[in-house]
């Protein structure tokens, strides 16, 4: 089992696949950014497939893929494919931004896909434009239905609230979650990277206490998820709300994950720099134990927490880089 300098057990890997987007988010890639690694750096299927193994006999048990916009990546399905069947692999999920589903919706859940988390900011058009600096709003709600269609166990919505801009349309969102019975995790923005660092976050300990009595939320002991996220239920069993609290709470003490960037670095938290190149050992085709010893030796630099609150010029790797 993994284990960290501070008892944690790491149970959860995500996996970057490319940090390149289609999209630019305000809070995480900014206009005109460059800086995407380039190809040549980025891990092949086979080289993921050795690292997700070698975590998986280390008793982790599940891997999401993410980005950038995962869907971007040549025949992803294939890498699902790959991963799904890995000894130990018992969860396997992907955050997409959803512009792309809609063609790999039904692929990717043959491949063994379990989960979808689909990103969407808004139900106004206009707004997700002004958010996503895209119009694609038809695109995401298209995939989202196709994704029903495939047969997912499991659809949330991730949506980061901003102050002035969408926090306005939670409720409209929620009632649209309850329709199409979708989860709805709320997220507050962290400060990475230069964009995102300038922005307010929305107080979701607040939100939650005038929710509450509206859906008679209570808070769900079911598991949702392979994190921190906290999960409150209505009492119909109708509606999931999942609150992720970095600003107004820190979690970092029941942190169970890891990410792996698109060349192969582990980072071991997305508010800290501490990190670990596996790419060159790969390269030079080390053995399982010293590709194990080596992923243990990241999980020891583990740091304790996030400073976002204390420090939030800290971070100036955007969300794409990492992996969120
Ligand atoms: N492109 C995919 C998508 O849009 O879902 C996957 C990658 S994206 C980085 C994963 C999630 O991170 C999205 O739900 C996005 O809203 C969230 N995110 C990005 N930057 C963030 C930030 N600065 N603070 C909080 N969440 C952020």
């Amino acid at each position: 089992m993994l284990i960290d300098r501070f008892n944690r057990r790491i149970d959860y890997l995500r996996i970057s696949v490319t940090d390149k987007c289609d999209l630019r988010c305000t809070y995480c890639i900014p206009q005109g950014f460059t800086e995407f690694e380039k190809p040549v750096n980025w891990l092949s299927f086979a080289e993921i497939e050795r690292v997700a193994g070698a975590f998986a006999r280390m008793g982790v048990s599940r891997f999401r893929l993410t980005g950038g916009e995962p869907l971007l990546r040549k025949n992803l399905p294939d890498l699902v494919a790959r991963l799904a069947t890995l000894p130990g692999v018992s969860d396997l999920s992907l955050t997409t931004n959803g512009t792309q589903l809609d063609r790999f919706a039904y692929d990717l859940r043959k491949a063994g896909l379990n989960r979808l988390n689909v990103s969407l900011d808004s139900l106004r058009r206009e707004c997700v434009q002004e958010i996503s600096g895209k119009d694609s709003f038809d695109k995401v709600i298209n995939s989202l239905q196709t994704a029903r269609d495939a047969g997912f166990e499991q659809i949330k919505i991730n949506m980061v609230p901003l102050p002035g801009v969408n926090t306005g349309d939670i409720e409209d969102m929620v009632a649209f979650c309850i329709a199409n019975d979708f989860i709805l995790r709320l997220i507050e923005v962290m400060p990475m990277g230069v964009s995102a660092r300038g922005l307010d976050y929305f107080n979701l300990l607040e939100l939650i206490e005038n929710l509450r009595p509206k859906y008679q939320l209570h808070e769900s002991k079911r598991v949702y998820g392979g994190g921190p996220a906290k999960y409150w239920e209505s009492a119909d069993g109708r509606f999931t709300l999942g609150l992720i609290t970095p600003r107004s709470q820190h979690f970092c003490a029941t942190c169970n994950r890891v990410r792996m960037s698109v060349d192969g670095t582990l980072y071991l938290c997305l508010g800290q720099e501490q990190s670990m190149a596996l790419k060159p050992l790969l390269m030079a085709n080390c053995s399982d134990a010293l590709l194990e010893q080596a992923i243990q030796q990241a999980v020891d630099l583990k740091p304790e927490k996030h400073e976002f609150n204390e420090k939030p010029d800290k971070i100036v790797r955007i969300m794409a880089k990492t992996g969120g």
